[in-house]
């Protein structure tokens, strides 16, 4: 956790300070520097201007000395500070998308990093609009340093106006401290309702994906209907939140607005009484005129700011503090690479639960190496989980799983994960061509690595059949593949990644029988010389297995090779396989 600091501003500040530091504060000075150069130039050129006409230095030789003069160093003097207003867009320009990419980068690698128990309590679209909100967040600097600028402009432009009238100067102290201590006051109760917003918006943006990434069942149940009906309240919510929110947001600057306008109309009325007794000349009444839209103007950035900020910051600290929740499963200080020579899997007295829910009760179960077994039993007994513990993504409460005689919670989860090939029911595909999906199981592979794998998976036919053969695309998902060739992608994924473990998890049974049997060849000739566990409802996938292992209730209740456990009188695998109509268990 230590490049994430418990607050968002900690996080921020590490940008703020490291690597883009150069480009950063020349950016934040320049701002700075045209910010006020802009608020107090303004008011100072008119009543320098204004003040040739006042003292009739407008004619001869006057003109030479006084008018000149002035009038070129107003020019040049906008002139410089235009320039510089280039210069620091320019450079902000060149920070934001570095930064942001940055922080999406960190926050994308941190998620990546979380174990699988993050994953099943969240929606995929909810953490990435919560990684944008993050990352998005990063460009509230502008609105601090715009702020911070205009408060400069304020205290200058006062203490200029106190030269000229202290009353006038009163006057804008006092509009400005009401519009301070309004906005500390409803500061919070503006910031509660943003982050309800921010909160709605990202839950239905999830739901959004949820259900557009699901097209396809949206689509075979004509569910259009039901999803709007589904999305509904959380649209409703959503119209609601972000309506009240606005309104706080509203209310937050109109108020003091309108106090501005009264206080407008008493300070002209103040300038004629003033010039009326002599005290005060036109060019400063041009100068207090100025000085007054100026402040307001600064005032009026810094107040319209503040929402913004707030709600910017709002979102983007609530997404941080959910994005950067301390992992659960993390490599011990000093992890070593998991070795694995022999392929040995031992699972010692292992208990497991989700929550409080016993999935494994005091399991054991040996495996020699390069021993092949199938696991089975009814759906809920703890096949998967078994799997899930083996390649770490959860840790058992007790007991301990040794891959050649090392605890897998003792080495690097990398280099167990690599020892590893696991072939799920529906293997999952990147968008992106069958070369690079192949490829996944080894990124060094060269393209003839590649080649020889999915020729022994089976795969190389199909794929040279497709129009762009190795770069076809696979869609989302693998939507144009069928479930027998993403199968033989996976496989290939496999072989090429050469895991001396295998593990299969219904790997066949989303398949037809004749696609099924055609597939099974391939797992056979996969998992050869491999240590493999092969989780099955179809018993006759298991037939070939050393082994059959059933499990009921997080326990195994039943082990041995298949003819032996089919004899075996009152055998519960004994009745499954009795039970099965072409091959499947009842559940
Ligand atoms: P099997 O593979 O034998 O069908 P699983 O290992 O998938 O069984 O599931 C065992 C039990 O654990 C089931 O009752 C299931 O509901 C529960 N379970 C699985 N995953 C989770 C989870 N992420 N959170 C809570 N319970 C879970």
């Amino acid at each position: 956790m230590k490049n994430f600091p418990k607050t968002l501003i900690g996080f921020y500040l590490q940008y703020a300070v490291r690597p883009f530091r150069g480009i950063l504060i020349a950016w934040a000075l320049m701002f700075t520097f045209v910010m006020v150069a802009n608020g107090v130039a303004w008011p100072w050129f008119q009543k320098t201007f204004i003040a040739l006409f006042e003292n009739g230095h407008l004619l001869g030789g006057d003109f030479i000395r006084m008018a000149l003069p002035t009038i070129l160093f107003i020019s040049i003097g906008w002139f410089i500070i235009d320039g510089f207003e280039l210069w620091q867009s320019v450079l902000g320009n060149r920070w934001r998308p570095k930064v942001q990419n940055e922080i999406n980068e960190v926050l994308h690698d941190y998620t990546h990093n979380q174990s699988m128990g993050f994953w099943t309590e969240r929606i995929v679209g909810k953490v990435n609009a919560q990684i944008n909100y993050v990352s998005g967040g990063f460009g509230v600097l502008s609105d601090l340093m715009l702020m911070l600028s205009a408060l400069i402009v304020v205290i200058l432009n006062l203490y200029l106006v106190l030269d000229i009238n202290k009353y006038v100067a009163f006057m804008l102290l006092f509009a400005f401290a009401f519009r301070v201590v309004y906005g500390v006051l409803r500061i919070k109760p503006m910031n509660k309702a943003s982050k309800t917003a921010a909160d709605s918006s990202s839950s239905l943006s999830g739901k959004v994906i949820d259900s557009l990434s699901n097209y396809s069942i949206v689509k075979l149940f004509a569910g259009v209907k039901h999803e709007k009906k589904h999305l509904n309240p959380a649209r409703q919510r959503n119209i609601k939140d972000r309506i009240y929110s606005g309104y706080m947001q509203r209310w937050f600057w109109a108020l003091p607005m309108f106090v501005w306008d009264v206080l407008f109309g008493a300070m002209l009325l103040l300038c004629v009484y003033l010039f009326s007794k002599g005290d005060m000349k036109v060019s400063e009444i041009v100068f207090t005129i100025s000085v007054y839209n100026v402040v307001m103007g600064s005032i009026s950035n810094i107040i319209r700011q503040i929402p913004n900020l707030v709600d910017v910051i709002g979102s983007a600290q609530k997404s941080y503090h959910e994005l950067v929740k301390p992992i659960e499963i993390v490599d011990a200080d000093g992890a070593q690479d998991l070795d694995v020579s022999r392929g040995a899997i031992n699972v010692r007295n292992v208990s497991f639960k989700y929550k409080k829910k016993l999935i494994l009760d005091n399991l054991s179960l040996n495996i020699k190496p390069g021993e092949k077994v199938g696991l089975v039993g009814p759906s809920g007994a703890g096949k998967t989980t078994l799997v899930n513990l083996l390649m770490r993504f959860y840790d058992p409460k007790s007991g301990g799983i040794y891959v050649d005689d090392q605890n897998i919670r003792d080495v690097r989860q990398d280099s167990l994960r690599r020892n590893i090939a696991f072939i799920p029911q529906e293997p999952t595909m990147f968008n992106r061509s069958l070369k690079e999906n192949i490829a996944y199981g080894n990124p060094d592979a060269t393209d003839k690595e590649i080649r020889v794998a999915a020729k022994q998976a089976q795969a190389d036919k199909f794929i040279m059949a497709a129009e762009k053969k190795y770069d076809s695309m696979v869609g989302d998902r693998g939507i144009k593949l069928s479930g027998g060739q993403k199968q033989r992608v996976a496989i290939a994924r496999a072989f090429l990644k050469n895991a001396p473990i295998l593990i299969l998890d219904e790997a066949t049974s989303a398949l037809d029988s004749e696609t099924e049997a055609a597939i099974q060849k391939s797992f056979e000739e996969l998992s050869r010389g491999r240590t493999t566990i092969a989780i099955a409802h179809r018993l006759s996938t298991l037939r070939n297995m050393d082994r059959i292992v059933v499990m009921d209730h997080g326990r195994i209740i039943e082990s041995g090779t298949h003819n032996a456990l089919v004899r075996k009188r009152g055998g519960v695998y004994a009745k499954l396989w009795k039970m099965q109509s072409g091959g499947f268990i009842q559940d």
